[in-house]
C-alpha cells in the first residue's frame, strides 16, 4: 500500500529541496502519498504584501467526527555550509543506519511517519471512525504569516472543525519516547531607550549618563525573579539580549542608549499583566539614586515587539492519555509531559482545538548533518499508528 513505509517516504520529501520559502516539490510529493489513501487534498497559496506566496496543504479523509488533525511544515532552514556536510542536505543518503538531510527531524520525519501511521490504520481497519486531516505549512521557520495561522482560517471559515490535535516537531531531547510537549512558554521582547544629555567626561554634572540609568533599569529587569515556576512551568525568565550605546569617543558621554530583552513566562502570567509589571519595576528603578546621586528620574521609553506568544497549557485528557499511553506501548519509556523550548505553531493551533507535540529526537534539527536513526523512523510510526487507534477508541466513549 502506498504511503505504508516511513523511510521511503522521508527520503522522497528530503530530496525536495523546500527552504523556507520554496515549495520545492515537498507538498506536491505529501499529495501523491495522501491522495491513493483517500484523501482530499487542497493546496492553499497565502499572499501578504511583503512577504512572498506560501504554498501550504489540507488533506482530509472522512468527514464526520471525531476530528483528528496532524499538524507540522515541509518547509526547511537553510544548509549552511554545504561542503560540511558528510552526505548531500537533499541526498537521503542512508550510513550506519542514519539517514541524513535537511529537515530530516524538524520535521519531514514526523510527517513521513505519520502519513505510514495512518496508511497502516486504513490497511487494517478501514476508513478512520470518523476524520484525519493534515494542516501541513511551507512558512514555519520563515516569518510564519502565510502559515499555520492563515490556514488555520481559512479551513475554519470553510466549517472544518477539529477536536484535538497532534503537532510532529521533534520534542525528545535524547530518545523517542522521552518527551511530549502539552504546553509552551510564552514570549515578549521590548527594547527601552534611555534619554541623557550628552556632554564631556569631565564634566559630568553638565551632562546626563544614560548609561547609568540603563544599567539600573536592566538589573531591575533581572532582579528579583519573575516567579517560581508552576506545577507545570519552570520558572519565568528575562535575558537583556543586547545593550546598546554605540559611542566611540571615550572622551564623551552620549546622549542615548537602549537595551532589548526577551522574556518567557509561564501561566503565572499574561502578555497584559507582564508588561504591567514591567513596567513598574522601571517605573521603580528610574526613581533609584544608587547610580544617579542627586538626579531626576532616568528618563526612558519603551517599545514592545507587535506579537507576543501566549503562554497555553493543554489539559484534555483523552489526547494526552492517548499518545503518552502510545508512547509507553511502543517505547516501554513514560514521557515526560513538558512545556520546555520555543514557542511553536501549536500557539496558533490552541485556540481551535486542545493540542500536543510529539515527533522525534531533536539533536540534530538546524546543524549541519542533520540526521535521524532510520530505526527511529519505524519506532514513531507504531507509536503513531497507536496513538491513532486509541485516540479514536477513547473518542468514541
Ligand atoms: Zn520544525
Amino acid at each position: 500500500m502506498t504511503a505504508i513505509d516511513p523511510v521511503a517516504n522521508l527520503s522522497t520529501l528530503i530530496r525536495c529541496p523546500s527552504v523556507t520559502p520554496a515549495e520545492g516539490g515537498a507538498l506536491a510529493a505529501l499529495e501523491t502519498m495522501l491522495k491513493p489513501l483517500g484523501f482530499a487534498v487542497e493546496r492553499v497559496t497565502a499572499r501578504e504584501d511583503g512577504t512572498p506566496d506560501i504554498e501550504n496543504l489540507y488533506a482530509r479523509i472522512g468527514t464526520d467526527g471525531p476530528h483528528l488533525m496532524f499538524a507540522g511544515h515541509t518547509d526547511v532552514v537553510p544548509v549552511g555550509d554545504e561542503a560540511a556536510w558528510t552526505h548531500g542536505p537533499f541526498s537521503a543518503d542512508i550510513a550506519d543506519g542514519q539517514m541524513y538531510g535537511r529537515g530530516a527531524v524538524d520535521m519531514k520525519g514526523g510527517i513521513a511517519c505519520f502519513a505510514a501511521a495512518v496508511a497502516r490504520h486504513i490497511e487494517k481497519h478501514g476508513a478512520p471512525k470518523g476524520s484525519i486531516s493534515f494542516l501541513i505549512t511551507g512558512d514555519e521557520e520563515g516569518p510564519a504569516i502565510n502559515g499555520t495561522t492563515k490556514l488555520l482560517e481559512w479551513a475554519a471559515a470553510k466549517g472544518e472543525r477539529w477536536d484535538a490535535c497532534l503537532v510532529g516537531e521533534p520534542t525528545n531531547p535524547d530518545h523517542l519516547g522521552d518527551m511530549i510537549k502539552i504546553g509552551r512558554r510564552g514570549s515578549l521582547s521590548g527594547t527601552i531607550t534611555v534619554h541623557g544629555i550628552q556632554g564631556h567626561a569631565a564634566y559630568p554634572h553638565l551632562a546626563d549618563s544614560p548609561v547609568r540609568g540603563i544599567l539600573s533599569l536592566t538589573q531591575a529587569l533581572m532582579d528579583p525573579p519573575f516567579d517560581g515556576g508552576t506545577d507545570n512551568f519552570q520558572p519565568s525568565n528575562l535575558e537583556v539580549t543586547t545593550i546598546d550605546v554605540a559611542n566611540k569617543a571615550v572622551n564623551v558621554i552620549p546622549a542615548r542608549a537602549a537595551a532589548s530583552f526577551n522574556i518567557r513566562f509561564n501561566d503565572t502570567w499574561d502578555a497584559d499583566s507582564l508588561k504591567a509589571e514591567i513596567i513598574a519595576r522601571l517605573d521603580r528603578a528610574s526613581a533609584d539614586s544608587a547610580l544617579r546621586p542627586g538626579r531626576p528620574p532616568v528618563r526612558y521609553d519603551i517599545v514592545w515587539s507587535e506579537r507576543p506568544s501566549h503562554v497555553f497549557l493543554t489539559r484534555n485528557n483523552a489526547l494526552i492519555a492517548s499518545l503518552s499511553g502510545a508512547v509507553e506501548a511502543v517505547t516501554g519509556r513514560e514521557p515526560k509531559l513538558s512545556t520546555t523550548g520555543g514557542t511553536s505553531d501549536a500557539r496558533f493551533i490552541k485556540d481551535y482545538c486542545p493540542v500536543v507535540e510529539f515527533g522525534l529526537v531533536g539533536q540534530t534539527m538546524h546543524m549541519v548533518d542533520e540526521r535521524v536513526a532510520v530505526a527511529d523512523l519505524e519506532t514513531l510510526t507504531r507509536i503513531y499508528e497507536t496513538f491513532i487507534s486509541r485516540w479514536f477508541g477513547h473518542a468514541a466513549d
